[in-house]
């Protein structure tokens, strides 16, 4: 009874008010991974899994290489979109497979545009995943549509294929599959559903950078592939985003969109050109595009490391009761793994609670994270749907939220929010020893879950 007080205060002290709330612990730490070969779980004061903890660094900055073209285009002068933005979007598309590629401002404005210049309108239904970042289902707000979510996969976390087809109405005009966690989605079947009924797709591939499906790189097998620079991502810019596409005419009118309206190919300050159609501004600088030179000569080799050690984690953890690692499409050759996930099944870890779970990793120095709370049920559609915008275009009876959300309801999106936990990419980029500090360290929480259940309440 005293031990078990005196554990739970240190548990309090260490998470509650260290934050256990918090989505990630710091991910930027030092030092050496030298293995403590204690048996007792950190949250239960034993030592934790690294006496000091060095997860890399992101973004990853390495002056003596990154900073050439960099320093150039600074002392330049020519900020403002020119030959270096136009030489990256040359190499991502070039990089991709696409024929081609239009960087704008961020990756929530390339959904936005690619939408809109495909045709994407007030009236129209947008088929979407639950299990995404918030920006895929802006978008389609955005552009005064309205998204339909059809449930996930529970295996690979994806849109399921299987559930796209009772999800079509005459309203319907495009998919937007989302390759979440940098982990493809089926696009082979998801673009077989989509050519019977003639519809459009645009790939949110903002967190699969690189991934591959038969050795096609994800974001070339729609109509379009939206990708994100923002510094949390595979490629870090700070901001920035990117349409691809094969489609000539559909990229000289995104060119023109996002440059004022302005015909393709028109130089920044060439205002004599005029404007051929309505449009606004998004351009991406140089001095991004010079970052995003410098930081992409090292993508693919980071990729191939976080393949790596994904695949060596998940062999590890996969037979720890209670542990189910995501799993990949058979045709699957490359992830991006932007995050590496995996199931806690609470009953099967001896009933400890993923909040506890979660606190005791935190207490090993391992940075972990719950993921995405349920979207399709958070108040912003609501909003969206009461406003006067939504109310000149729509039915009262289409804007019903309850009849919405019962046509909405993602079961198995459910259960996975309520079960997922995440590690970040910068983490599979740490050294083949570090994952297995993670396995042991989950394997260490495992056999003394009854102890930390006692001492959590949690
Ligand atoms: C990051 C992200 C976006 C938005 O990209 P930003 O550059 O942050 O605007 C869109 N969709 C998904 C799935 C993302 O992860």
């Amino acid at each position: 009874m005293e031990r078990n007080q005196q554990s739970r205060r240190k548990f309090l002290k260490q998470n509650v008010l260290g934050g256990l709330g918090a989505t990630l612990a710091p991910a930027v730490l030092g030092g050496s991974a030298a293995f403590a070969a204690t048996t007792t779980p950190a949250i239960l004061g034993g030592e934790s899994a690294w006496n000091e903890s060095r997860w890399p660094k992101w973004p990853r900055w390495v002056p003596e290489t990154d900073e050439k073209k960099l320093l150039e285009v600074v002392r330049s002068g020519v900020w403002s979109r020119a030959g270096v933005v136009t030489e990256f979007e040359k190499e991502w598309a070039q990089t991709l497979g696409a024929k081609r590629c239009l960087t704008v401002v961020n990756g929530t404005n390339s959904l936005v545009v690619a939408l809109n210049q495909l045709g994407i309108q007030a009236g129209d239904e947008v088929i979407v995943p639950p299990y995404t970042f918030i920006a895929t289902i802006t978008a389609v707000l955005s552009n005064n549509a309205i998204p339909v979510f059809v449930d996930i996969d529970p295996l690979t976390y994806q849109m399921d294929p299987a559930k796209i087809e009772a999800k079509i109405t005459s309203r319907t005009k495009a998919i937007l599959p989302v390759h979440i966690l940098g982990m493809p989605a089926d696009m082979k079947r998801i673009m077989q559903v989509a050519k019977k009924h003639n519809l459009v797709v645009i790939e949110d591939a903002c967190q699969a950078h690189l991934a591959e499906i038969s050795n096609q790189k994800v974001g070339t097998f729609g109509h379009a592939g939206c990708f994100s620079f923002q510094n949390s991502k595979n490629l870090p810019i700070g901001e920035g985003g990117a349409i691809v596409s094969n489609d000539d005419k559909f990229m000289d009118k995104c060119f023109s969109y996002t440059n004022l309206g302005t015909p393709y190919g028109t130089a920044v300050g060439a205002i004599s050109t005029g404007s051929i159609m309505q449009g606004t501004k998004l351009r991406f600088s140089e001095y991004q595009a010079a970052i995003g030179l410098a930081l992409l000569k090292r993508l693919d080799e980071e990729t191939t490391l976080r393949n790596q050690n994904a695949e060596y984690l998940k062999s590890m953890i996969k037979d720890i009761p209670g542990i189910v690692p995501y799993k990949l499409y058979d045709d699957v050759t490359r992830c991006a793994f932007h995050l590496f996930g995996f199931r806690f099944k609470e009953k099967e870890f001896k009933g400890l609670s993923r909040a506890a779970f979660l606190a005791a990793l935190r207490a090993e120095t391992i940075p972990c994270s719950s993921g995405y709370v349920s979207l399709n049920t958070q108040p912003f559609l609501a909003e969206t749907f009461a406003s006067d915008t939504y109310k000149k275009i729509y039915s009262a009876k289409e804007l019903d939220i309850k009849l919405y959300n019962e046509r909405n309801h993602c079961p198995e999106n459910l259960s996975l929010v309520n079960e997922a936990v995440w590690f970040t990419q910068n983490m599979m980029l740490a050294r083949r020893e570090d994952m297995e500090m993670i396995a042991s360290a989950i394997k260490k929480i495992y056999d003394n879950a009854d102890k930390i259940k006692a001492a959590a309440k949690i």
